[in-house]
């Protein structure tokens, strides 16, 4: 007899993005005039930068000639693109990080949590509160975790809470906890980690032997020239971090697909019998026999954002989001809303007025002018009481939503 994966059954059934959309659909089936804005999902919507189409369009053109057609491309990625991501993104920031440690992938989600794989069972694993979600659900899957409680904390996971009480950077916990998972600039608060917050999670890791999970997808966006992009800015990293990196979001490959994880040579945890492994040849290993490589034609797109006309794009992309970001939190000021984030990050993140809870501002926000966010309380039990407002549309959009909460939403 066939049996399943039983931890599956341990998840909360996709609650917060059905949730949304029933509501939403809800409403807009009983006021089919009103047109609805969605500041709720974490998609870019803007085209892709022209560098990365024309490379793109060159290398379908390669691939249908026989001379310079290209079969299964190596696991761990072509070297012309590890080697500009190691010059550009670590080493021109002083992070020593070579090529050989860069493994292209066709997504960070994916990476974060295929990572468990070469990880044992018995490790304690700590999270922030809120989180991204997939970080828990991969968890669970892979058997990690115990039940769930009706906050949605599952039995066995570390919570680390952040709140405004402590500028939405997690306190270095007392107890030791085995593999941390930080995400700066942060999806959901829009927070970043100065240099000192992060050299004390390397410090905390070096100590009690941990591994910090670092995810960086939104590293393009910090503006602030004292905030690190990557965890190898801090000395020490080498040796308990491993680094998430995506072109998702700073190059709007949502869509297209390409992601990389970088497993410096340096890095090891402990083998039952007691000895120090080098991670890198597991995930090495792991990759070459479940990845066969993304493939030539987005890593050509991808390996287009080093070139001097991609680096200008892509800056010019993020900026429009920034711009928005900056006009949602002027407006949500104005309107008399406490705003975190926006500023190093495409997510702003709101105090509900008046200690309404996140789904109660939701059904305030859907139904007095159209505008759909995300509720902080889907992102963990410390969201609660929070509200997530994505930058990730057109100007018209975000100008329109806030324009409307501005003049039509009372508090
Ligand atoms: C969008 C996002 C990513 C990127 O995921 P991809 O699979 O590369 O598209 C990674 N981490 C976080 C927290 C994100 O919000």
């Amino acid at each position: 007899m066939a049996t399943i994966n039983d931890n599956y059954l341990k998840l909360k059934a996709g609650y917060l993005f059905p949730e949304i959309a029933r509501r939403v659909n809800t409403f807009a089936a009983d006021n089919p005039d009103a047109s609805i804005i969605r500041l709720g999902i974490g998609d870019v919507t803007e085209p892709l930068p022209a560098a990365c189409r024309q490379a793109m369009i060159q290398a379908v053109e390669e691939m249908g000639d026989r001379t310079t057609f290209k079969g299964y491309g190596p696991e761990q990625g072509y070297t012309w693109l590890r080697e500009k991501i190691a010059a550009q993104d670590f080493q021109a920031r002083g992070a020593d990080i070579d090529a050989s440690e860069i493994f292209i992938s066709d997504g960070s989600k994916c990476d974060t949590g295929n990572i468990l794989e070469i990880f044992g069972h018995n490790n304690t694993i700590a999270v922030t509160d809120p989180v991204y979600p997939v970080y828990v659900d991969t968890n669970v899957m892979a058997g990690n975790t115990g039940a769930v409680n009706d906050q949605g904390e599952y039995a066995g996971l570390v919570y680390l809470p952040i709140s405004a009480e402590n500028n939405f950077t997690a306190e270095i916990p007392s107890q030791k906890v085995d593999l941390i998972y930080l995400c700066f600039p942060n999806n959901p608060t829009g927070a970043v980690a100065t240099k000192a917050h992060l050299q004390a999670w390397v410090d905390y890791a070096k100590a009690n032997n941990s591994i910090i999970f670092f995810d960086a997808a939104y590293e393009a966006y910090i503006t602030d020239p004292n905030i690190p992009h990557s965890i190898y800015e801090i000395p020490g990293a080498r040796e308990v971090a491993i680094e998430f990196r995506s072109f998702s979001k700073n190059a709007g490959f949502t869509g297209t697909r390409c992601a990389l994880t970088v497993i410096p040579k340096t890095l090891t945890a402990k083998a039952a019998d007691g000895a120090d492994v080098e991670l890198w040849k597991l995930w090495n290993r792991r990759q070459s026999t479940k990845f066969n490589g993304v493939s030539y034609i987005v890593q050509k797109g991808a390996e287009a954002v080093y070139s001097a006309d991609g680096q200008s794009q892509i800056q010019t992309l993020v900026n429009f989001y920034l711009e928005n970001a900056k006009i949602i939190r002027q407006q949500l000021t104005t309107a008399g809303l406490q705003v975190y984030g926006g500023v190093n990050a495409p997510y702003v993140w709101v105090k509900t007025p008046n200690g309404i809870s996140s789904w109660e501002f939701f059904d305030k926000l859907l139904q007095t002018v159209n505008v759909v966010g995300t509720p902080g309380s889907g992102f963990g039990a410390a969201g609660e009481g929070y509200f997530r407002i994505s930058a990730f549309n057109s100007r018209e959009n975000v100008e329109t939503a806030m324009e409307r909460i501005t003049t039509r939403l009372s508090l």
